[in-house]
């Protein structure tokens, strides 16, 4: 069992009255979950690390025959179908069990989670049902909880412009889409033909030119997976590019799934990571630009490019080492979507699902020297 959770209590996603793991299970009378919103809307028991409950719905598309494609990095790709049961896969770091689409809006409505929850975002897969379902479950959405907004996370592989025009007049607020991989040789290898999967690089970045379009500036987003053989400015000029569209960008530490393809790669650097999460809050939120960052011969951040004492002051914030994702209702620099270990376990965190407090500011420092200013050390810049 993931070790999401801090109660050591077994638990069994498979009793009856869970609602959970039918063989006819499929999208959209079912959709998968987070741990974290299964816990959030009390469907099974347990305590998260620190923090009470996910602020975002995270809901997932399911079907007993899986996602289509083969993603070297994913705990749902193709190659794993014999390992065992679908509804039993990881999609990245935690279990993501299953409930009647119904019985989760009944809960919201009945204040699970207590109207803590700022979002909703249902997650595509490579399907032949996963667009038709995606639009039914928005409406439903739309109409059931309309105070609730709703993001799409998309599956680009299989969706025209006109499919994105459609999720905005049926009421989706935000569009994104998992670029995950950062340079197309990279894509090609860990989603591409090299590993039998469907998705090509250029139609990723034309469903992110769409979105920019039709869901016009902060209104969509990209997701990037740190720690797959990018150096940290290929990365970055990622972020650059999806910032001057007008969008955000939603990072992800690379996690080693296991029964995946690339379950022997090491886990992101540390020191890597920190740098990055600076560097692309900095680039979203604090007016930096990549241009005045400067980089090593290997491409890690020599320089943010800021004055000393505003970095510091943005590292002590704690906010660029916090979950990125959608934004929730109160601080657009702070995401509803905070994930809770979705991609490192309580004990060393890498996205902070909660505002850091200073033990929490100290360990980032420290696992962000080395290839930085060692007045970063120092609380007082
Ligand atoms: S398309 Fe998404 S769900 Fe399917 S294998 Fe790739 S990353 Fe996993």
């Amino acid at each position: 069992m993931s070790s999401v959770l801090d109660n050591a209590q077994p638990i069994n996603f498979y009793r009856p009255d869970y609602h959970i793991k039918t063989p006819a299970m499929r999208s959209p009378e079912y959709v998968q979950m987070s741990t974290a919103a299964a816990i959030t809307l009390g469907l099974i028991p347990g305590r998260m690390y620190r923090t009470a409950c996910t602020h975002c719905l995270n809901l997932l598309v399911t079907y007993p025959e899986g996602c289509r494609a083969n993603c070297a990095y994913c705990g749902l790709a193709r190659h794993r179908e014999e390992a065992r049961d679908y509804a039993d896969r990881n999609f990245i770091r935690v279990d993501w069990p299953a409930a009647r689409y119904d019985e989760v809006i009944e809960r919201v409505r009945a204040g699970a989670g207590k109207g803590q929850f700022q979002r909703m975002c249902i997650s595509m897969i490579t399907h032949p049902n996963s667009d038709a379902d995606t639009l039914v479950l928005l409406k439903k959405w739309v109409a059931a909880l309309p105070h609730i907004p709703v993001s799409i996370l998309s599956n680009p592989t299989t969706m025209e412009k006109a499919d994105l025009i459609e999720l905005k007049r049926l009421g989706a607020e935000i569009f994104t889409v998992a670029l995950d991989a950062v340079t197309p040789a990279i894509f090609e290898r860990t989603r591409g033909k090299t590993v039998d999967s469907p998705h090509r690089w250029e139609k990723y970045w034309q469903a992110i030119e769409w979105a920019a379009e039709v869901f016009g500036p902060e209104r969509f987003g990209a997701h990037l997976i740190c720690g797959m053989g990018e150096t940290e400015r290929e990365l970055l000029e990622v972020c650059q590019r999806i910032k001057d569209r007008g969008g955000h960008n939603h990072l992800f530490a690379f996690f080693p799934e296991q029964g995946s393809l690339m379950e022997d790669w090491p886990a992101a650097d540390r020191g890597q990571w920190r740098r990055v999460q600076l560097a692309r809050f900095i680039i979203d939120y604090a007016g930096g630009r990549i241009e005045r960052m400067t980089f090593d011969a290997q491409g890690r951040l020599a320089d943010f490019g800021l004055p000393e004492s505003e970095l510091s002051a943005l590292i002590q914030s704690g906010k660029p080492f916090q979950t990125s994702g959608c934004p929730g209702k109160d601080d657009e620099e702070i995401s509803a979507c905070n994930r809770p270990y979705g991609d490192s376990p309580p004990s060393d965190i890498l996205s902070f699902p909660f505002a850091l407090n200073e033990m929490d500011i100290d360990g980032v420092r420290r696992q962000m020297i080395g290839k930085i200013k060692k007045g970063l050390l120092n609380h007082n810049g």
